[in-house]
């Protein structure tokens, strides 16, 4: 069955200005419209724009308290259709319904968080001696435009539309094109829990409505997620007046160590690799290991790679899903043969041939990688791992750190002096001690740094994100 979803804005649900639609296939069956979508135009950006900047003081006026009851009843609709909704996930994305049921039970558990943080926007008073009373207050920083990509269309905008109305701000929200409907259920869920319409939008479409969007002057902060490149692009379209948050690419790296548990370790990088078919910008894609216990690692962790069942994530006994769409089917068959070229050993017997008729991609493992291979460089986004070998600590930290990115590093050791180490010298937002490079908790800042994240603004979850949704005025009182 075909969905058709729409827009919401101006309080109402709308078709876009000029009629135009767009189409999302399901990855694992090509030929099935998962839905149809509006094609958003600058006008309908300033329309949604306009209206929330306009009637956004309702929702910015109610009581902390009630804004966090809102959030709540949001939390419970989705928890209610969480099978269904993890089914339509399913179709849209195209991991499996095992991963969809972590994110479909993550993205309440987001919103009832930051109906707490609602309670907790609390201002401070500073003494000064003269009798002046000098307080400061935090206000909701206005119109928020959110804008997210495709590999987690609910558990990341879960993490911004919740903080962002829990400080009381209006939300214009524009999900990636890939995913729709899933920005359509999270939208419908905040409505109907009595987010008002003069507080959020909902806008469908591609870049082109993106970049409407972000460069629109009612538009007071910019909360982005996806790719390097477009948040660079986003970054120099923004007004200096406007706040800018973006979490980027990454190229995680695991470094194992002789003292590591070389078994629960390769099930630590599989995990990391090829969880959610190598789609999460945590996904482990560097192993460095020292040379000392490199053909163990990479036969362990080849022997787990053949055993991938790969297919329709709704079908059980699916471990990986397909990729989401034909420009993630390039780009692993594009690295492929980048491998080929190179001096690196696919290790793994990986066809690229499409199963079926869906984006259907095995594990690929490439041993012999050189620290400034394109495999070892760029962010593949895929199911394709990259073996360096070193011969030392120290080797290890330089190959690591000689990356643009920053977002999630792991270490696999036995010894907790180079576990500390390796927490202070590796240039990563997160580190993971004997743990996959993805996989965060939900109360813990989030964020990269080099080319991961911007670094004025980076957390991505916890409740340090409430300050990007805040602005704090200081007021002195004689
Ligand atoms: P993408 O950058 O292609 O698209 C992300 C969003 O930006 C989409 O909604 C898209 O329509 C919109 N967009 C595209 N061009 C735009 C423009 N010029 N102006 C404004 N908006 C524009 O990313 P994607 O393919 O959806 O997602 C994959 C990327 O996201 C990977 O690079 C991955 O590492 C990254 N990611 C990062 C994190 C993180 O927390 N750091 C989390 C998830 C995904």
């Amino acid at each position: 069955m075909t969905l058709t979803v729409q827009n919401f804005v101006g309080g109402e649900w709308v078709e876009s200005s000029t009629g135009r639609r767009f189409e999302r296939h399901n990855p694992a069956h090509l030929s099935e419209v998962v839905a149809t979508a509006p094609e958003s135009s600058a006008d309908d950006i300033d329309r949604a724009v306009s209206y929330v900047a306009e009637h956004r003081h309702e929702w910015a006026a109610l009581a902390p308290d009630k804004r966090a009851d809102v959030l709540i009843r949001a939390a419970a609709i989705l928890e209610a259709n969480a099978a269904t909704l993890a089914e339509e996930l399913v179709r849209e994305e195209g991991k499996t319904l095992a991963e969809a049921t972590i994110e479909t039970s993550r993205t309440p558990q987001n919103l009832r968080f930051y109906a707490g943080e609602s309670l907790r926007l609390t201002g401070e008073t500073y003494p000064t001696g003269d009798g002046t009373l000098v307080y400061s207050s935090r206000e909701p920083v206005g119109v928020v435009a959110a804008i997210t990509p495709w590999n987690f269309p609910l558990n990341i905008p879960s993490r911004k539309l919740g903080p962002a109305l829990a400080a009381g701000n209006a939300v214009v929200f524009k999900p990636s094109e890939l995913t729709p409907v899933m920005g359509q259920r999270l939208v419908e869920a905040l409505l109907e829990a009595g987010v008002p319409g003069g507080a959020l939008a909902l806008v469908h479409g591609h870049a082109e409505a993106g970049r409407a969007l972000v460069s629109h002057r009612g538009v007071n902060a910019v909360t982005f997620t996806g790719s390097t490149a477009v948040g660079q692009a986003i970054h120099s379209a923004v007004a200096v007046d406007v706040r800018c948050q973006l979490e980027m690419g990454g190229k995680n790296a695991m470094v194992v160590l002789p003292d590591a548990d070389i078994e629960r370790t390769a099930g630590i990088i599989v995990k990391g690799a090829f969880g959610l078919s190598g789609q999460a910008c945590t996904g482990t894609s560097r192993v460095i290991v020292h040379e000392s216990v490199q053909l163990d690692l990479l036969d362990r962790v080849m022997e787990r790679a053949r055993s991938a069942v790969v297919g329709d994530g709704l079908t059980k006994g699916v471990t990986m899903g397909p990729l989401a769409s034909a420009g993630q089917w390039d780009k692993y068959l594009e690295f492929l043969k980048e491998g080929d070229a190179s001096d690196a050993r696919l290790e793994t017997p990986t066809k690229g041939q499409l199963l079926g008729k869906g984006y259907f991609a095995r594990p690929a493992v490439f041993s012999d990688v050189q620290p400034h291979d394109r495999m070892a460089q760029e962010e593949i986004f895929g199911p394709v791992l990259a073996f360096l070998t070193v011969s030392s600590y120290d080797e290890a930290i330089t190959v690591a750190n000689d990356s643009p990115f920053g977002l999630s590093a792991g270490i696999a050791t036995s010894d907790i002096g180079t576990a500390l180490a390796f927490s202070r010298d590796v240039h990563a937002g997160v580190v993971k001690v004997n743990q996959s490079t993805n996989g965060m908790a939900m109360n813990a800042p989030f964020g990269g740094t080099k080319l991961s994240s911007t670094q004025t603004h980076k957390e991505q979850a916890g409740a340090t994100m409430m300050h990007f949704y805040t602005t704090d005025k200081t007021v002195y009182f004689s």
